[in-house]
């Protein structure tokens, strides 16, 4: 093979796949210049879920007329002049690589204007190539037009998904920097309709009721400020316990107005609601971080999406304790507490340790792809594959588990997990004989959906009909719910929809193996952990996973149950 350097054209383009992966990483990149550019109205209009078109028009410095080609050349910036300065950025581009590269994969054109000049500029380019520039008359400020995304990479729009799934990204983005920079009035255009625009009055909680609606809004705490003084500032709001989403995408944080993604704040967050919510509850959070510059680096991800803190604890801790101290001053402990699953440590480790021969005889066979990363339960499943032998239940531990006892030892049975298996399978079989056990709502209740929401409710509007709910759309992503499955029907109807189209967007990410709406109502409407049972209800539990046809796992594929047999017994208490 001989080794060759790349054309230019074509290394533009490999390094354009590293910041543009889809339309709203343009979105991304040009919002971020215009926000660095000091403006304080941004417009962001979208066709054809970004393919077609995208164009950002700000009120920003502008660029001078003799150095807007120069922008679109590589490692061009005017944020960072020396080496030095990389240790402590301020603002959100720096690469200088951001426009070049959207530029190589799309039909671009500026045109800016400084506020003291007296006339504007523009500049065309097709696949990076300059078309021509000259004057032209246009407002202060720039405006950024890509068109025909990809245009010259067809297996690259492959990867896209449908126009509102890729609409969806956009206003999801716009939503977070919208929570970040309130001073900023943002306007979210697609096709043709405005679907996000906020005051821009500089006050958090108005661009709060923006992004999340009335509803939301009310229900969030700000973020009480007297944090000590060895932490980093932490400011923004947290929801009271009683407002909870059935996953995380509903936390947003910053670090000095950036919006980055990071799994630890995520846990800081949850921890702080240690004991407050429910097993499987997220609570929402839009937290800014004020950390000094250099204590922090924002150039360690291609497209700036996560940034390495120097002080990890020190970070932690600082959420955790603002996010807590702000819960217990603005409102007072529930006494409902049930057990968060973390909290109860997994005995599956201790007993395959002390029992080697334990696990010995679980068959990778029964096909669970999480016991062959983690390791398996103890014994679980092997012993009887066909079906579960009756139960006898014997009581609950931790409000999580039922003790169980049968012919060939005990067994420990999450209720949670056993109850969604039971569901699943009801679920489906009445789906299958086209009766779903459907509840009609005596009046229809109006609900409203995010994009991506909307998305999921779109696509498997059939499934969903089949499994018991009727949902009919009303103008914008408003959508009236007539009917939910019946075993829904003790909570908040339109609450349970969206708590399910949440689920399936992470469930849908993570699994493939099961029918993941199913699984989620069933999630859903099962009994959680921390719900004490009686035994006339551990009984019919037990008795109603017996008769699923595969009661070893839940629709996820987590174990239901384990079993100690009689022999691991016997050898725990030194009698064989
Ligand atoms: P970076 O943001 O990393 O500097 P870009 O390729 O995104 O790199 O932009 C290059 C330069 O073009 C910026 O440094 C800035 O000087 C100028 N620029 C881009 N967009 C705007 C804008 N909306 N308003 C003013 N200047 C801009
Ligand atoms: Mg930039």
């Amino acid at each position: 093979m001989t080794i060759r350097i790349l054309k230019p054209e074509l290394a533009a383009q490999i390094s354009a796949g590293e910041v543009v992966e889809r339309p709203v990483s343009v979105v991304k990149e040009l919002v971020e210049n215009s926000i660095d550019a000091g403006a304080t109205r941004i417009t962001i209009e979208i066709k054809g879920g970004g393919v077609e078109q995208i164009r950002v028009t700000d009120n920003g410095c502008g660029i001078p007329a003799e150095e807007v080609a120069v922008a679109f050349q590589h490692h061009a910036t005017s944020k960072l002049a020396t080496p030095d300065q990389l240790d402590a950025i301020a603002t959100l581009g720096f690469r200088g690589e951001a426009l070049p590269s959207i530029a190589s994969v799309s039909q671009t054109s500026m045109t800016s204007r400084p506020p003291d000049a007296s006339q504007g500029h523009r500049i065309r380019l097709r696949w990076g190539e300059k078309i021509d520039e000259g004057p032209q008359g246009t407002a202060s400020g720039t405006s950024v037009t890509v068109g025909d995304l990809f245009g010259n990479l067809p297996a690259r729009r492959k990867f896209l998904r449908s126009n509102s799934a890729e609409a969806a990204r956009v206003h999801e983005l716009m939503t977070r920097y919208a929570l970040a920079n309130p001073h900023i009035r943002f306007e979210l255009i697609t096709e043709n309709r405005t679907i996000l625009s906020t005051p821009g009055s500089d006050r958090p909680e108005e661009a709060l009721l923006a992004v999340y609606g009335r509803e939301v809004a009310s229900g969030m705490l700000a973020i009480n400020g007297d944090n000590s003084a060895e932490d980093y500032g932490v400011s923004g709001f947290v929801s009271t316990p009683g407002l909870t989403r059935a996953n995380r995408t509903y936390m947003t944080f910053f670090v000095n107005h950036r919006w980055i993604q990071n799994r630890m704040l995520s846990f800081a967050v949850e921890e702080a609601y240690h004991g407050l919510l429910p097993d499987k509850r997220y609570p929402l959070a839009v937290l800014d971080l004020a950390i000094p510059y250099n204590e922090v680096d924002v150039n360690s991800h291609p497209a700036k999406r996560e940034v390495r803190f120097h002080f990890d604890r020190k970070v932690y801790a600082s959420v955790q304790r603002a996010v807590r101290a702000t819960l217990v001053a603005e409102a007072p402990v529930p006494t409902m507490t049930p057990t968060r699953s973390s909290a109860v440590p997994s005995s599956p480790g201790f007993f395959r340790s002390n029992f080697p021969g334990a696990s010995a005889s679980v068959s990778p066979s029964q096909g669970n792809p999480q016991w062959n990363t983690l390791g398996s339960p103890p014994d679980a499943a092997a012993t009887f594959r066909q079906t579960l032998p009756a139960l006898r239940a014997v009581g609950q531990v931790r409000l999580t588990y039922i003790v169980a006892e049968g012919p060939e030892g005990m067994y420990l049975i999450d209720q949670h997990a056993a109850h969604e298996r039971v569901l699943f399978d009801r679920i489906h079989r009445r789906a299958a004989e086209k009766s779903p056990e459907s509840q009609p709502l005596l009046s229809p209740l109006p609900v409203e959906l995010t994009p991506s929401q909307a998305e999921i409710l779109e696509n498997n509007s059939g499934k969903l009909a089949s499994y018991g709910f009727e949902v009919e759309g009303f103008g914008e992503r408003s959508y009236l719910v007539r009917a939910v499955p019946a075993i829904m029907t003790t909570q908040d109807p339109a609450q349970s929809l969206v708590d399910v189209l949440d689920l399936v967007a992470v469930e849908g990410l993570l699994r493939q193996h099961e029918d993941v709406l199913a699984a989620s109502i069933a999630c859903h409407s099962a009994i959680r952990a921390g719900k004490s049972l009686t035994e006339a209800e551990m009984t019919a539990l037990l008795e109603q996973l017996e008769a699923t046809e595969n009661p070893h796992t839940c629709p996820h594929g987590r174990p239901t149950l384990m079993h100690f047999s009689e022999y691991q017994m016997e050898r725990g208490f030194g009698r064989r």
